[in-house]
């Protein structure tokens, strides 16, 4: 068994770490959390680094995740609108509605490209993508202006 970390234990180590990025010198932590100045130094030394860049990943992950949400809602009403628009005859937000979605594509598309230096996820061979791409595709094969129009634009995040 390793030997337990008292301050990976303790159940303010979340504030510790902060104060320890902070600049305060360990011994002062130490004191303030109750804690031995050794095993601050060696999880300083040892766990801090590794905890922090934990947290980025996951802060950064969830950014982008959320992006994709919003961007996937966004989409969503503008294709629920299209059809409204387009069942209305209103051809006018018909095509603001068009052009809208394709906004949206042009956004996941540079979504797609911020998502690609990352090495865990790459959005053109991700599933959500790929489903998302279907499902766009697919709700506009009874518009065959928006279809075309759409086909381009994908194919020019494709090629971007
Ligand atoms: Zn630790």
């Amino acid at each position: 068994m390793p030997r337990r970390c008292t301050v990976c234990d303790h159940p303010k180590r979340h504030s510790i770490g902060e104060t320890l990025v902070s600049g305060a010198p360990y011994r002062s932590v130490a004191k303030r959390f109750g804690l031995s100045e050794s095993a601050v130094y060696r999880h300083k030394v040892e766990h801090l680094s590794t905890h922090l860049l934990k947290a980025k990943e996951v802060e950064e992950t969830t950014r982008a995740d959320d992006l994709l949400e919003q961007v996937k809602d966004l989409q969503v009403h503008a294709l629920d609108i299209l059809e409204r628009a387009e069942k209305t005859g209103d051809l006018r937000t018909a095509l603001a509605a068009i052009s809208q979605a394709r906004g949206n594509l042009e956004l996941l598309g540079k979504l797609a490209g911020e998502l690609d230096e990352r090495p865990i996820v790459n959005l053109n061979v991700s599933p959500e993508w790929l489903e998302l791409r279907a499902v766009i595709v697919g709700a506009l094969e009874p518009h065959p202006a928006a279809h075309r129009a759409i086909l381009r634009a994908l194919e020019s995040v494709g090629n971007g």
